[in-house]
Order: structure tokens, then C-alpha cells, then sequence
């Protein structure tokens, strides 16, 4: 400490904490090189003081909130007007509170034991939230039961991390008073929400779950997001999100939200007739390597709600849908309209399913529930709607396949050969070895029969865009067999106005 500073041990709180603030300013401004061992020990011994700070900070609140002045500046509570003063967040200020009235009124133990660095203020923020929050939990503090009073609590603290100790505490609250934690539970519920808010062309996702539910939400992500595949550069968070599309793909692909098994779009496209036609000149140009630009100024697909997709995903769900075509009048009248006709459904759907088995990216084993039938040749670019033309992709395969303009095409001893646009191919990253078979590890192998079809070369060529077979009239039966979707696929109304 330089000569002539107030001494952090010596006058009054104010000069102390001032002196604080010196010392910290020299703390700051000392850049000299630290070795790993040390670095740990200054870390451990910055958070102690950090927490000792917290304490003498939490009880300044309290002063600051009996005062009662803290009013004049029109604040609601003193958290708010702290917050204005200090420009930190009223959460933080409101936890600092809470946490100040608990130590000084039903935790001397916790606090004692943060003033002594023997557990962390975290602890103890965990403890004011959780613990003196009915009379039933007050009197167990303060009782005499050796197993559950608050020195029983600080004792676990001691030697459990905060998160540990968070459920031992919600345990502990839940056991001393049961009637309390199902009036929680009521108001935990009663907090539930979701907002779904368009933005930055998106949609935004807020929402609060009590913990039974989250678990529910969490244990179902899990089940549909599968191990990562190839080429799969999503953080683990991109793959939830999309994860939560495809439990909602799933309920409506099956038909399970209720309205009978009537064929219902999930999703209507609307798509002007150039823009369409373009479809199969976006895929040629690709499909030569010259990636040129999208042909300009064609009118967006739209959804119903006039949101536009953009061209690559306008491609991806034309290619496993229901099309029909709309011809409207110039002033918007529907001049004709044509029969619904759906790709890749029934049997074709069935022996694509029974011949890839699960999606056939490199090194992907989604099953066929999450997935869709791509046509190999582009729908749009007289593609058949074949067993041969067509292959399991999960869904995010199957945009990721569009989104890239990814070729495939059959090997000769079976299976795929997936490659960029520059050419190069792609392998199964995590075993670190170009694919040669048909699927994964454990992937049985394509049977003699299925084998017989060789998928993709055999399709005619220059054939009139339309799925080879008709869709049945009447809402399709509810049919055992391979897991996947025979319900309605996204649909796609082509329309054109005359001019
Ligand atoms: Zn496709
Ligand atoms: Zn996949």
C-alpha cells in the first residue's frame, strides 16, 4: 500500500472501502506475467474476497431500504432505484436483497460461514431463496434437529458445489414443508408460458416451464436429436432448436394433434409459376459446378401469412410434398385448379424406407420417422418419383443437401456417394475414413432384392414433371409398417396469373 493511502484495516467503513478501492486499482493495473499455479490461487483467493465483499455490500442494502429514502427518486423498490444508480440489472440488486434480509434474519450460520470463506455466497444465495421462505422452514432453521436445522444445511454446503447443493436444499425445503412446496408448485405452474414473436427474420422462442415439464421437453429433444453426423458444424444449441421443429413435425407428419386422419397441409406454400419452373434452372447450373446466381427478380414463394422462403428451402419442400396447381385470373380468381398429387407416399415411400433404413448422409443413422424421401434428380427437373430416384434424409439432411446443392449419386458396391459442388466428397468425419458401404457401422446390408434397383442412373430422362403416382381420394388408412410418415406432406399450390 503506497504511504500516506488510507489503510484498508484502519477508520471508519467508508475510508476502508475506499482504501479497498485503491488496492484493487493496483490489483487491476498489475500486468506481471502470472504462472499456472498461481493463476489458480489468485482466482481461488479473489473469489473469497469477492464473496467477503458480497456480505458487507448486502448489508449496506439493507441499510439503504430501512432508510426509506431511496422512495424520493419515484423508484418502487430499492432494487429499482439502486439499479438506476448504479446502472446494474434490478435482478441482481432484487437477489442482493433478498439475500441481505435472509443472513440478517434467519441465517447467521450461512453467513458466518461465508465471512469465514468456508462455502461460497453463492451458497448462500441459494439458501435465502430456497430455505426461510414459510414459517414451517424458519422454525426448522432455527430448531434443534441436528439433520435438518441450518447448520445441517451450511454443513452440506461445505461440501457440495452450488449446483449440487441446490437440489439438496429444494429437498430439504420440500421434506420440512410439504404444503409449501405444493403452493410453490402451484405458483411455479401458474408462471408457465411460451411466446413465439416474429423477429429479425425469425421467429424468437420465450417461454418458462415448471421442472416436470422441462424434463418431459428435454428428455423428448433429446430423443430426435440424435448423434452428429458429417460435415455437421451446428452447435449443440442449433441442433435443439431444430430438434423442437421436428417434435412438432413428428405430431402433425403422424396426424396425432386431433381433426381425424382428413389430409390436412401443415404448411402451404404459394408459389408463382416462373418462380417454380426456375427451380429446375437453379439445379442445372448448379449441377455443372458454375454455382451461378439464382435467376434475379423472380417473385418469392410465400407462406400463407405472405412470410417469403428462400429459393433453397423453397426446393427442399417442394421435393417431398403434396403439389397442386392453382391457376389464378389477373384479379386473383381461381381459374383451375388441379388434383392434389402427392410424391414419395404408400409403397414407394415404404421401399425407400425398408431399402436406406435410416437417413444416408455420411455418418447420420436418423430413423426414418424423422426424415423425407429427396429425390436424387430434382422433382422440378423431371426427376421420377421412384424407388431408384429417391433416399432417406433426416430432415436436416435434406435442407443441408438443398442449402449446398450436394450431389449424390449410387455407388457401384451400393450405397451413396454424397459431393460439394467443387467436387469433393464427403466422408464420415468421426471414423475418419471415406464411406465405402452402404451405411454406418451396424447398418445391415442392402438385401439382394433391393439391391436389384439401382438407385438414381436408371431414371428417364426429360420426362413431364409429375409424381408417378396419383394421390388416393379418399384420407389415407392408418397402416402398420416402417416408421414413417404417410400423413400429409408440406404442400406446395403452384398458381399462375395470365396477363
Ligand atoms: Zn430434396
Ligand atoms: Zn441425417
Amino acid at each position: 500500500m503506497g504511504s500516506g493511502a488510507a489503510h484498508v484495516g484502519a477508520g471508519s467503513l467508508v475510508e476502508r472501502v475506499r482504501a479497498l478501492r485503491a488496492a484493487a486499482v493496483a490489483l487491476v493495473a498489475d500486468r506481471t506475467p502470472l504462472d499456472a499455479g498461481d493463476a489458480a490461487l489468485v482466482h481461488r483467493e479473489l473469489r473469497v474476497v469477492a464473496d467477503m465483499v458480497g456480505l458487507v455490500s448486502a448489508r449496506a442494502i439493507t441499510v439503504v431500504e430501512e432508510d426509506g429514502r431511496w422512495a424520493l427518486s419515484g423508484a418502487r423498490t430499492v432494487a429499482e432505484h439502486v439499479a438506476q444508480q448504479e446502472g446494474v440489472s434490478v435482478g441482481t440488486v432484487r437477489r442482493e436483497v433478498q439475500l441481505s434480509k435472509a443472513l440478517g434474519a434467519d441465517l447467521p450460520v450461512t453467513q458466518a460461514a461465508v465471512a469465514a470463506g468456508e462455502i461460497t455466497l453463492e451458497h448462500a444465495h441459494v439458501l435465502a431463496r430456497i430455505a426461510p421462505t414459510s414459517a414451517a422452514r424458519r422454525e426448522a432453521l432455527a430448531g434443534g434437529h441436528e439433520d435438518r436445522n441450518e447448520a445441517a444445511l451450511v454443513e452440506q454446503a461445505r461440501t457440495t458445489t452450488v449446483d449440487q447443493f441446490r437440489k439438496t436444499a429444494s429437498r430439504w425445503a420440500t421434506q420440512v414443508d410439504a404444503e409449501a412446496a405444493d403452493r410453490d408448485h402451484t405458483l411455479i405452474a401458474a408462471r408457465e408460458h411460451l411466446f413465439l414473436t416474429p423477429r429479425d427474420g425469425g421467429v424468437a422462442v420465450n417461454g418458462f416451464l415448471t421442472v416436470e415439464h422441462g424434463a418431459a421437453l428435454t428428455t423428448a429433444l433429446r430423443a430426435v436429436t440424435g448423434v452428429p453426423a458429417a460435415d455437421d458444424d451446428r452447435t449443440p444449441q442449433a441442433r435443439q432448436a431444430e430438434a423442437l421443429v421436428g417434435l412438432a413435425r413428428l405430431t402433425l407428419d403422424r396426424g396425432l394433434a386431433g381433426g381425424g386422419s382428413q389430409v390436412r397441409p401443415h404448411l402451404s406454400v404459394h408459389v408463382p409459376w416462373n418462380t417454380f419452373r426456375a427451380l429446375a434452372d437453379d439445379a442445372r447450373t448448379t449441377a455443372d459446378g458454375t454455382n451461378a446466381a439464382a435467376p434475379v427478380s423472380l417473385l418469392p414463394a410465400e407462406l400463407d401469412s405472405g412470410e417469403p422462403l428462400a429459393p433453397t428451402l423453397l426446393a427442399r419442400i417442394a421435393c417431398d410434398s403434396e403439389i397442386t396447381r392453382i391457376v389464378f385470373g389477373p384479379s386473383g380468381q381461381v381459374l383451375d385448379v388441379g388434383r392434389a398429387q402427392r410424391t414419395y407416399t404408400g409403397q414407394l415411400r415404404r421401399a425407400v424406407v425398408a431399402r436406406d433404413r435410416c437417413c444416408q448422409f455420411p455418418g447420420c443413422h436418423a430413423p426414418p420417422a424423422l426424415g423425407e424421401i429427396h429425390h436424387v434428380q430434382p422433382w422440378s427437373r423431371s426427376g421420377p418419383t421412384s424407388v431408384a430416384n429417391g433416399i432417406l434424409l433426416c430432415w436436416h439432411h435434406h435442407d443441408l443437401v438443398h442449402q449446398r446443392h450436394l450431389r449424390i449419386a449410387p455407388r457401384a458396391t451400393g450405397g451413396w456417394e454424397f459431393a460439394r459442388v467443387d467436387g469433393s466428397v464427403l466422408t464420415d468425419q468421426r471414423h475418419g475414413s471415406m464411406l465405402k458401404t452402404t451405411g454406418p457401422p451396424g447398418h445391415a446390408p442392402v438385401p439382394p432384392g433391393h439391391a436389384a434397383v439401382p438407385p438414381g442412373r436408371t431414371a428417364p430422362q426429360g420426362r413431364v414433371t409429375a409424381p408417378s403416382r396419383p394421390a388416393p381420394t379418399g384420407p389415407p388408412g392408418r397402416r402398420a409398417g416402417p416408421a414413417i410418415s404417410e400423413s400429409p406432406r408440406p404442400k406446395v399450390a403452384t398458381y399462375e396469373t395470365s396477363r
